[in-house]
């Protein structure tokens, strides 16, 4: 695996001055703010513009490319913060995730015409394509093809799931370039390409779903789509192997916004059942509601702990593989479990919106399915790093 570039050290200092003025820019973007955008449907371009102008989204882009050039540390307490004041990354974290393999992977005519870009909020790089209806959690499955003619690839087949396609320039996206049946190895084959959705040729047509979360979520289908040569990324079919290298970032970064939302459930959990006075006593007084909430909290500061454990190695350049599944399976479970015991806490008023507590139970229960699943978590700590016979 190449290695990832080298990142800036921060102090204990630094990053507490990162969580403080992250903070300080979701002060701006109450929770009326999201209530709205989730009620409407609406993409929250005003916030996203704020964190971008921040500079915060180029976090893991490395100076020389007019980025932060921040380790994947620090990047994970930026989209925690986020979570943790009641906002939602998920509008704009694949940024931070995708960016990872234009990063490793791209050749530097590439990564100069697109990064410096994308630091400065010209170019927005949000969407990542590789769910498919016949394939989904086995991605190596997938039948969108992109042949190669001239200087061109040629894209033809449907996505699903695809988040913030109309809301990015760019699209990273995984296609067959050799059928599955022609390749001994299911993982070669596949290649990586930057969609510049800017000026299609061909059909590009994007379908919006009807989905439990706000996430502006689309089915894509191509159809005779050109992408030229220079868009693909490293060597054809090689992509799989590119976007696994990313992979670890990108539970380590789930974990923190997982993080972020238990953190918020809890605050306010605890705030309501101290002050909701039932029987002569507030109802945290109680052991049915007050014991919920300390475990949940246990397990929250436990998640954190694997969760920097494995953005230390990363940044370390060790092999982080099990750690950032741990903290991805263990953060995202223990947050949904803040939730659940945060609606128990709020009672009817947790179904009432203006609570705020249903919208972020809808969207912290997300985080256990994607971007990836925690059952293929279990299967990859099965298998990988137990040695127990592969179960798929
Ligand atoms: C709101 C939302 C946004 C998304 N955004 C994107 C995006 O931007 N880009 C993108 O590419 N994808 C995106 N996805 C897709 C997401 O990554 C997939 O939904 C997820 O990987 C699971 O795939 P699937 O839905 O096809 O489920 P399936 O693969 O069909 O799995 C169904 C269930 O079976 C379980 N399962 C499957 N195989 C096994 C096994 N061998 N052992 C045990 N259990 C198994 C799974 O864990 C899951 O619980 C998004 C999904 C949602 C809901």
């Amino acid at each position: 695996m190449p290695e990832p570039e080298l990142q800036t050290e921060t102090t204990a200092q630094d990053q507490q001055a990162i969580r403080q003025s992250v903070r300080e820019l979701c002060r701006d973007f109450p929770d009326a703010y999201w209530r709205k955008v989730d009620k409407g449907e609406e993409y929250p371009e005003a916030f996203v513009k704020a964190v971008t102008q921040s500079g915060y989204l180029a976090a893991l882009i490395p100076e020389e490319y007019g980025g932060a050039g921040m380790g994947i540390t620090e990047a994970s307490i930026i989209l925690e913060e986020i979570n943790k004041a009641g906002a939602n990354s998920g509008a704009c974290h694949a940024q931070m995730y995708t960016m990872g393999t234009l990063l490793r992977h791209g050749n530097e005519e590439q990564k100069r015409r697109y990064l410096p870009q994308i630091a400065r909020g010209e170019l927005r790089l949000q969407a990542f394509a590789v769910t498919e209806p016949n394939s989904g959690s086995e991605a190596t499955r997938i039948q969108t093809r992109a042949v190669r003619k001239g200087d061109r690839y040629i894209v033809n087949g449907q996505k699903i799931f695809i988040s913030r396609v109309k809301q990015s320039d760019l699209m990273l996206l995984l296609a067959r370039t050799t059928p599955y049946d022609d390749v001994k190895d299911k993982t070669q084959g596949i290649s990586v390409f930057i969609v510049d959705m800017r000026n299609v040729r061909g059909k590009l047509d994007v379908q919006p779903l009807d989905m439990m979360v706000n996430h502006h979520t689309n089915s894509v289908f191509f159809e005779d789509v050109e992408v030229p040569v220079e868009n693909l990324i490293g060597e054809e079919g090689r992509g799989f192997s590119y976007i696994i290298d990313g992979w670890n970032v990108e539970r380590i970064l789930v974990a923190s916004e997982a993080i972020g939302d238990g953190r918020w459930f809890i605050d306010r959990a605890v705030k309501y059942a101290s002050d909701r006075v039932l029987f002569g006593k507030p109802i945290g007084a109680n052991q049915g509601i007050q014991f919920p909430i300390a475990q949940a909290y246990a397990r929250i500061e436990a998640a954190d702990l694997m969760r920097f454990k494995a953005a230390a190695k990363f940044d370390g350049r060790e092999k982080c593989g099990a750690e950032a599944n741990m903290a991805k399976l263990l953060a995202s479970e223990a947050a949904w479990e803040a939730a659940n015991i945060c609606l128990t806490t709020y009672g009817g008023y947790g179904f009432a919106r203006e609570y705020d507590v249903e919208r972020k139970f809808r969207e912290t229960r997300l985080l256990t399915i994607a971007p990836v699943s925690n059952n293929l978590i279990l299967a990859f700590l099965g298998n990988k790093v137990l040695g127990l016979p592969k179960s798929y």
